[in-house]
């Protein structure tokens, strides 16, 4: 059985966390980090990198490195007209009006991308844990709403990993946080990371968890705080130059890294330089940008990002129907709660109470997470969590009106049934339109789906009894059956039918996600081959070189030809060519290594230090290319 892990899929950065032996523990990644960029980048020799060096290469790859894919998971194209435009890769209309990635003439839904990651992630468990990991508590922001969390699931499931539950990110923190309190209290949890908003507040006491509300904004996070910057720099930058960077796509990526740098920088100094030099040129010559800015300036350009986390702060204290003064503590999580700028804020909203500081904001919603398949699994005690719906969910009826069936913050999971009728005379089919949101007409909320139920009998208006059921699981995912009463006739949906990916199309991504390991540690493998006959070439000929005339010339020729044999193998894809002409060139390469002995031999016995250095020096390189060589 393999284990289980718990994974904070980031907007920006990613982060593992496990249980050993009951206490919960971040898993450093292969680079050794704790947080893996959550960026994946498509080279132009068709190598597919994932994090770290994913991030690395982006100014010199901007249109092919997808980052902040976390925005665009389970959104039409219409919901994501400002993300679309601050992100230097291509997005496009895919099936059902789905925004998807076109990179290099290829379409990749946002689900696909978000696998390679969770690939990654697996892998890199895996080598760390030295056993397999199948199992996955995967988290969201809780204003994530079905879609969102359904493509967040599908794309675990095609990376692999059986996804046990879907968790709210603040119920995580708050888990992690709080599984040890002894006493009752009431925690804010204010999570603001790469790309999302979210507050939640719950009572947390002994075994008992329990959101009391939870709001937030899925269109706001650090992201638009550097975009802030790259405005500002870009705005001052074509001031004096006419120049707007903005339109030059690999100066734009070199910019957004610099700005977000400054940002980081501003959290701990109170002024910094944004320098890019050779940014740009003209027939004058090249350009530089040289930029200072203060933290009192960035905190000016940025107050209303600010003041937009203040209307859904307040309305989750209203909806829990709390005052300022109700809250024990209030946990920061998310990197961007390291501004002074939020820290003051926080400390304001919450009537001049200091936030908690005991938990790391990256890492304590993937510690929650794992905390969570610890409970799962059954290696932590039970504790219960009743977490909440964060939207209202409803149908439409006569008129464009929304009937309200579960409120927003209703406990889940959670089952409603309500009984609806026809609205003319000799109507024989009803269609439910199930709608997410909180405004009265059906146009003004998100459509999660659409079915038709059929077969009424005839009967004059208001008669027939139509039994529409809600019921929410345990990871918030909704499922909507329609039942004619008179007739037993029934229809229903998993919302995921209609706006999420079919089973089908999840199926060939699993297929296509493995397929693609498998070709992975293949081109690993050829690329090992080249490495290690490109190191054969320099050190095979650096020993001629060293040699020089006392290489018998048949022998040397023979070698020469071999190198240039093996030279051409490894410009090929062919790893068996590769390995047989190294072969080759390794059986001839002991002959001289043997020559290389002989004369060691014979230098020593003449006693000469100065001239015995060389050749062992090239019986050690030798040595090398052997050890190597038999590595593979
Ligand atoms: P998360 O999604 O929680 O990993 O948060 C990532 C966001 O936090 C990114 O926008 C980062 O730029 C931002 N961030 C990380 N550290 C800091 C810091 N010290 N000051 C300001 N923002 C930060």
């Amino acid at each position: 059985m393999g284990r289980t892990v718990g994974i904070d899929l980031g907007t920006t950065n990613s982060v593992v966390a496990v249980l050993d032996g009951g206490e919960p523990r971040v898993i450093p990644n292969a680079e050794g980090s704790h947080l893996t960029p959550s960026v994946v980048a498509f080279t132009k020799t068709g190598e597919r990198l994932v994090g770290a060096p994913a991030k690395r290469q982006a100014i010199i790859n901007p249109e092919n490195t997808v980052y902040s894919i976390k925005r665009f998971m389970g959104r039409r194209l219409g919901e994501v007209e400002a993300e679309r435009k601050i992100v230097p890769y291509k997005i496009v209309d895919g099936k059902n009006g789905m925004a998807v990635v076109e990179i290099q003439g290829r379409q990749y839904t946002p689900e696909e991308i978000s696998a390679m990651i969770l690939q990654k992630l697996k892998a890199d468990a895996e080598a760390y844990l030295g056993d397999t990991v199948d199992k996955a508590v995967v988290t969201v922001p809780a204003y994530f709403n079905d879609a969102q969390r359904t493509a967040t699931k599908n794309a675990g499931q095609i990376a692999g990993l059986e996804v046990l539950r879907i968790v709210n990110e603040p119920t995580a923190a708050s888990l992690a946080y709080g599984l040890d309190k002894k006493e009752n209290e009431t925690i804010l949890v204010y999570d603001l990371g790469g790309g999302t908003f979210d507050v939640s507040i719950l009572e947390v006491g002994e075994g008992l968890f329990e959101v009391r509300a939870t709001n937030g904004d899925t269109h706001l996070g650090g992201d638009d705080w550097d975009q802030q910057i790259v405005d500002y720099v870009a705005d001052a930058f074509q001031r004096q130059t006419g120049i707007d960077l903005r339109k030059d796509r690999q100066a734009l990526q070199r910019l957004r890294e610099a700005a977000e740098k400054a940002k980081v920088e501003l959290s701990s100094s109170v002024q910094t330089t944004i320098s890019l030099p050779f940014i740009t040129a003209d027939q004058e010559g090249p350009k530089h940008l040289d930029e200072a800015l203060s933290r009192a300036r960035f905190e000016e350009l940025t107050r209303d990002l600010v003041e937009r986390t203040v209307g859904p702060f307040r309305s989750a204290l209203a909806d829990a129907r709390l005052a300022e003064g109700d809250i024990d503590e209030i946990i920061l999580v998310g990197g961007s709660t390291r501004m002074p700028m939020i820290q003051e804020l926080v400390k304001r909203l919450g009537g001049g109470k200091e936030p908690h500081r005991g938990v790391n904001p990256d890492e304590v919603v993937a510690i929650g997470a794992a905390i969570q398949g610890g409970i799962i699994g059954g290696e932590l005690k039970e504790v219960v969590l009743l977490d909440v719906t964060p939207l209202t969910l409803g149908i439409e009826t006569l008129g464009g009106i929304v009937d309200k069936v579960v409120p927003r913050n209703t406990h889940i999971p959670h089952r409603t049934e309500r009984i609806y009728t026809t609205a003319a005379d000799g109507q024989t089919q009803v269609e439910v339109h199930v709608l997410q949101g909180e405004r009265e007409m059906a146009r003004d909320n998100k459509t999660l789906g659409q079915f038709m139920l059929t077969g009424i009998p005839p009967a004059p208006r208001g008669i027939p009894h139509i039994k529409v059921t809600f019921d929410i699981d345990r990871n918030g995912i909704l499922n909507v059956a329609a039942q004619d009463e008179a007739t037993g006739r029934q229809q229903s949906i998993t919302i995921t039918g209609s706006t999420n990916l079919p089973k089908e199309d999840i199926d060939k991504m699993v297929q296509e996600a493995q397929r693609y390991a498998q070709e992975d540690s293949r081109r690993r493998e050829i690329a090992d081959a080249k490495n290690r006959a490109e190191q054969m070439i320099y050190q095979t000929e650096s020993y001629l070189r060293d040699l020089g005339d006392k290489v018998p010339v048949d022998l040397k020729n023979q070698i020469t030809a071999q190198l240039a044999n093996l030279r051409e193998a490894q410009q090929s894809d062919d790893i068996e060519r590769i390995r047989t002409a190294m072969d080759t060139l390794q059986q001839t390469t002991l002959r001289l290594g043997e020559l290389v002995y002989q004369q060691a031999g014979a230098a020593a016995g003449g006693g000469q230090t100065s001239g015995a250095g060389q050749p062992p020096q090239g019986a050690e390189q030798e040595e090398v290319i052997e050890a190597e060589y038999k590595a593979e």
